[in-house]
């Protein structure tokens, strides 16, 4: 997703309270609600957010989600067939269904389970232990009107002011189980997954994965089949219908398909050539385009844009920049379509290599952010990139930590995306070598690919790859921008008499240690800062004494 202005992860009237997270808008932006961030947890998101006993005894191997929606009822209704595989023996696992959505029936087979329902957790049990090792599969089946909430709306049937049928769904926020039963978390996803949608036979419906077959159902509707052969985070699995036009192109071996509404084709067949470079720019980086079975689709909807996997869905208004702007304010940003880029860089971080928590987010959006800096080096050089990656300085807040409480679905701030990429940045000029810094980015995403991971995960392969050749350990790098508030502020004392400058870091991490280029720009000198002081000849003084900024995101006070 997208950062936006705030965005609420339930209905006031489930959640109790609504947890608002993701502040601003470009061009509106407001204050990160700090306090709202920091209330203790409801009862509903822990049973969202943690991964207690009824998740954790299984793992998901397959849905079959098979649904009708009704655009003049504006209701779902139909199942999802669950498949998993027992990693204990239990009698019972947890499902999470709106708690304003009808359970209608659930089997085992052709058995009727009992089910208790608490909040948003559907606990089903079963009459007989589960096995360890053993898989099962359940029908669940359900009904109802979800109410569109939140930013995107998360379930919306709707008819727009030019009276054409919508239906779309985008739910990170709001979680998959808002408009159908899952295993509403992000440690855990299928292999697999089939998708089967009935709508109006008016409409064209696009969802993830590979277009099987469309059935003409004889009543009016027509069912659209649809397969994913990847693992997938479940607010990913998306429904996208309207009068769709269709046309598609390739690259090498990946099938392009885009969708746009008719008046918009034109428009749409010159910006949506933009996949083409975005996939290049990516795969030259990171490796190839990650969902090659399923195919890359870019599909019209009229909210932002959201990163459904191998269906990025897109609303930036055919127009570069985000939504017309110049996004970092720096100029950059003209050149280039905000959505098509930070959307489809999800399908490397966010859809390939994805968080197992949502504490963990910068995982998706700091990685992400980071990678529409990749794509401007990649096509307009780096002197571009820099000035964009520093650009997002404006948009950081340094409130509070990036990484939140486990457990509790609770977004990050959305210094998620722009300290995480100005992180990231920050960490190449650690490397200070390129050929070394690309080969670890690649490395990293090849060896995650497919995975969740946690925050522990990525400094662990960091400190192992990196370590040795640095001579340190990067946890107090990454904890000191991640699990800490403040910036690091780089210290300097001169003293005039002396030709010296006395330097440390201050810093929350004591055994923060990171070096920096300082001096002059045409050429800087790295030195090796501690939270200990150290001091060295310097022919500069106050004013002249510089410090890469530019390249360390760090702040500086001159004494
Ligand atoms: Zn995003």
């Amino acid at each position: 997703m997208r950062s936006g202005r705030t965005r609420y992860i339930g209905r006031a009237v489930i959640l109790g309270a609504a947890i608002a997270i993701q502040p601003t808008d470009p061009g509106a932006q407001t204050p990160t609600p700090t306090p709202a961030a920091q209330a203790p947890p409801s009862r509903a998101s822990i049973l969202r957010g943690e991964y207690g006993r009824y998740r954790a005894n299984n793992d998901l191997l397959y849905y079959h989600l098979d649904v009708r929606v009704d655009t003049t009822k504006q209701t779902i209704a139909g199942k999802n067939t669950i498949r998993f595989r027992m990693l204990q023996d239990d009698t019972r696992i947890q499902i999470d269904l709106w708690a304003d959505l009808k359970v209608d029936k659930i089997l085992l087979g052709t058995t009727p389970l009992k089910y208790e329902r608490e909040l948003g957790a559907v606990f089903i049990d079963f009459p007989a232990t589960l096995k360890k090792g053993k898989s099962y599969a359940i029908d669940f089946y359900y009904s109802g009107a979800p109410i569109p909430t939140g930013r995107f709306g998360g379930f919306t049937v709707k008819k727009d002011n030019a009276g054409r049928q919508w239906i779309y769904t985008a739910c990170e926020g709001e979680g998959s189980s808002f408009w159908w039963p899952s295993k509403d978390q992000w440690r855990d996803e299928v292999e697999s997954m089939d998708i089967s949608v009935e709508v109006p036979s008016t409409l064209v419906e696009v969802s993830n994965g590979r277009f099987v077959k469309k059935t003409d159902l004889g009543d009016g509707y027509t069912r659209w089949d649809w397969a994913v052969h990847y693992p997938i985070n479940s607010y990913d699995v998306s429904i996208n219908a309207t009068d769709y036009v269709h046309f598609e192109d390739k690259l090498g071996d990946v099938t392009l398909d885009f969708w746009a509404t008719p008046e918009n084709l034109e428009k749409a067949k010159t910006q949506f050539a933009q996949a083409k470079p975005m996939i290049e720019a990516f795969k030259h980086f990171f490796g190839e385009y990650p969902f090659a079975k399923d195919g890359y689709k870019l599909i019209e909807v009229p909210y932002t844009g959201m990163e459904h996997q191998s269906a990025v869905t897109y609303g930036n208004g055919y127009r570069n920049g985000y939504g017309g702007r110049d996004w970092t304010g720096v100029g950059i940003s003209p050149k280039f379509d905000f959505i098509i880029i930070h959307e489809s860089g999800h399908e490397w971080f966010g859809n390939a290599v994805s968080a197992a928590d949502v504490s963990d987010m910068w995982i998706h959006e700091g990685w992400t952010t980071y990678l529409e800096n990749l794509y401007v080096e990649h096509r307009f050089g780096y002197a571009d990139a820099l000035k964009y990656v520093n650009g997002y300085k404006s948009k950081v807040r340094n409130r509070e930590p990036i990484v939140t409480q486990r457990g509790i679905h609770r977004s990050p701030p959305q210094d998620m995306y722009f300290k995480g990429a100005l992180f990231l940045n920050t960490l190449r000029s650690v490397v200070n070598d390129d050929q070394r810094w690309w080969k670890l980015l690649h490395d990293f995403f090849q060896h995650f690919k497919y995975q969740n991971i946690l925050t522990e995960d990525v400094i662990a392969y960091f400190n192992a790859q990196l370590g040795a050749q640095l001579g340190r350990d990067l946890t107090p790098i990454f904890n000191q921008y991640l699990r800490r508030t403040d910036l690091p502020v780089l210290e300097l004392a001169f003293n005039q008499s002396e030709g010296t400058v006395a330097y440390r870091w201050k810093a929350d991490e004591r055994d923060f240690a990171m070096p920096i280029r300082v001096g002059t720009a045409d050429s800087w000198q790295v030195i090796q800062p501690t939270t200990d002081w150290k001091v060295m000849k310097t022919s500069l003084n106050k004013d002249t004494f510089d410090v890469a900024t530019d390249l360390f995101y760090v702040n500086v006070s001159k004494q």
